[in-house]
């Protein structure tokens, strides 16, 4: 394992690597890291020691490859020890906005007319430094936001397939055809970039979202100015070195940590951002498409929002399903980095025959789960902030008022002053109650009880989102029904509901859960260019080619 590498180091290391071998080679999910195996958890514990050591230092705004301070400060802290600074970073405000657009304006001339293989050559370089430090950045992750080591690892190796899996596309992409070549002519279908980008990502997969979005803008010849959000600031200042030192140009990506409201709203409102790709809140989501739809002074364009937001996901436990199964699958996908993933499950649907056994067993099964230290690897951890711990425990004493406690419904105390909140089940939720409808991005759990099939579907469709969902059944009839019923954008059967891979589920939610941008999957780089259609006269057409372009209106 290398902790730290120097720009000479990564640069012997990468220039062993035959990028244009690796370019041609299929696609492949990165493996998880087994941390029952006595040497990773030796490094993992060895990382955690080593970036340990360096919590707390300042990082700077990179405007087209310049170092910047400001006055002002965002402190990032970790969750779990919220008197640990992770992280000191610069506050662009809103009169940033001007400079980081100019720096990326300036690169993008240059960078869009990079060819499509060095650009994808930069993310495989990106992702090979990346893979040899993975135990740092998982450490970093378990700091900045309190993930334990498996959901720390799947962050990192999903940021990694994210740069593998677009470096081929962007290839893939560049070899696009017009379905018909009409005789006497060379058609041509090139994708061709947008311009500058806001990329503004949530702080729930700080990594792989962060890195995601970001380079699927820039493989495709865009620039684009980076916010990060305030919760994971530093794990975006260290993904900003690693695409520094794989030999990205200056004001390709500009690092602008900020606050959303100012210098956020700033860089979707200015003239020249010719898109957006967000993923957060359904709030925020609005706010943001709002006003990308104001034509401000100066614009030449309508700008594109690429909007992932939030979720309700439901997971239908049918009366034939695998109630073992069902209690894991609802377990892991409730409660995993502790309910704060868009794709959790916050309400179990479960039949009136199998409703009791269902509710005893999960019962029994959260109370195993163990709460504390991410970096002990604790099953669960604490809520990302302060904000986050009031909110989701005024949820916990309304679900008091709407349903049967089960498990958990209160705040744990240590002595770090840790957000932690003990995972929550309620039982008995009517499905139009507030803790059945409304997204909480925490531990807690409604069950609700369903007489049928139809009224489970029913029920799992009666929320204005429409991210994920799963189903446990063993009836090919109710599967398939599902399959065309359930609306969601990533719909599982008869397993979780969280933890999409690259390439086998492309990611993106229906309704107010966004725009169904589907990240890691085909159609996702289209989002990032726009089409040229280029039609060369070649030489004298035949004259039946010529009688039929005439026909056509040509
Ligand atoms: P958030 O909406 O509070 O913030 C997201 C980003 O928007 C941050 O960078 C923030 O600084 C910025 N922002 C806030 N106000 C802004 C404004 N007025 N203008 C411009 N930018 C602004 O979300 P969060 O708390 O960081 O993340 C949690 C949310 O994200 C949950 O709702 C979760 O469901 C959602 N999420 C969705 C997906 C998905 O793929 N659909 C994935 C992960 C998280």
């Amino acid at each position: 394992m290398a902790l730290e590498t120097t720009p000479d180091m990564a640069t012997t290391y990468l220039s062993s690597l035959d990028l244009a071998k690796i370019l041609q080679t299929p696609f492949v999910n990165e493996a998880f890291i087994d941390f029952s195996v006595a040497d990773n958890k030796r490094a993992m514990l060895e990382a955690l020691a080593e970036v340990g050591t360096e919590l707390g230092r300042e990082y700077d705004l990179v405007i087209g490859g310049n170092r910047l301070k400001t006055a002002g400060k965002i402190i990032s802290t970790n969750p779990a020890r919220p008197g640990q600074v992770v992280g000191i970073h610069q506050r662009a405000g809103a009169e940033h906005a001007a400079e980081a657009m100019a720096a990326a304006q300036k690169a993008f001339q240059s960078w869009s007319r990079v060819p499509v293989v060095e650009r994808a050559e930069l993310l495989l370089r990106a992702s090979a430094m990346i893979r040899e430090r993975r135990f740092e950045f998982c450490a970093w992750l378990t700091y900045e936001v309190g993930k334990n080591w498996a959901e720390a690892d799947a962050d990192v190796g999903e940021t990694i397939d994210f740069l593998e899996f677009y470096a081929r596309e962007a290839m893939r992409l560049d070899k696009a055809t017009t379905p018909i070549q009409l005789p006497g002519e060379r058609n041509q279908l090139r994708y061709i970039p947008l311009g500058v980008g806001a990329v503004i990502p949530p702080w729930n997969f700080p990594f792989a979202i962060m890195a995601g979005m970001t380079v699927a803008a820039v493989v495709c010849g865009n620039t684009v100015i980076l916010k990060p959000s305030m919760d994971a600031t530093t794990i975006a200042a260290r993904f900003m070195n690693v695409l520094e030192e794989a030999g990205m140009p200056d004001g390709v990506v500009n690092l602008c940590a900020g606050v959303g409201p100012e210098f956020g709203s700033a860089i979707v409102a200015h003239p020249q951002t010719r898109f957006i790709a967000f993923t957060g809140s359904k709030a925020v989501g609005l706010e943001i498409h709002e006003q990308a739809a104001k034509t401000q002074v100066g614009q030449i364009f309508i700008k594109r929002t690429i909007l992932e937001m939030g979720g309700k996901d439901s997971i239908i436990v049918d009366a034939d399903g695998d109630l073992d199964a069902a209690v894991e699958g609802v377990a892991a996908s409730a409660f995993g980095f502790n309910g704060q993933k868009c794709s959790a499950c916050s309400r179990a649907i479960v039949d009136a025959s199998v409703y009791e056994a269902f509710c005893e067993r999960l019962q029994e099964r959260i109370a195993e789960l163990k709460v504390g230290d991410p970096a002990a690897n604790f099953a669960a951890g604490p809520v990302i902030n302060e904000k986050a711990y009031e909110k989701v425990l005024g949820y916990i004493a309304i679900g008091k008022e709407e349903g049967v406690l089960l498990n958990g419904g209160a705040a744990i105390e240590t002595a770090e002053g840790g957000y932690y909140i003990a995972p929550t089940v309620f039982k008995d939720v009517a499905p139009t109650a507030r803790i059945a409808q409304e997204e909480i991005f925490g531990p807690v759990l409604a069950v609700i009880k369903s007489h049928s099939f139809d009224e489970a579907l029913a029920i799992a469709n009666n929320t204005e989102y429409g991210l994920t969902g799963a189903i446990y059944s063993k009836s090919r009839e109710k599967l398939d029904r599902a399959s065309e019923e359930f609306q969601v954008g990533n719909l599982y059967l008869n397993r979780k509901c969280t933890g999409a891979m690259v390439g086998a589920h492309p990611f993106g939610g229906f309704n107010m859960s966004g725009t169904d941008s589907k990240a890691g999957g085909p159609d996702y780089l289209l989002l990032f260019t726009q089409a040229k259609s280029i039609a060369e006269k070649i030489g004298r057409a035949s004259a039946k080619a010529e009688k039929q372009e005439e026909k056509m209106g040509i």
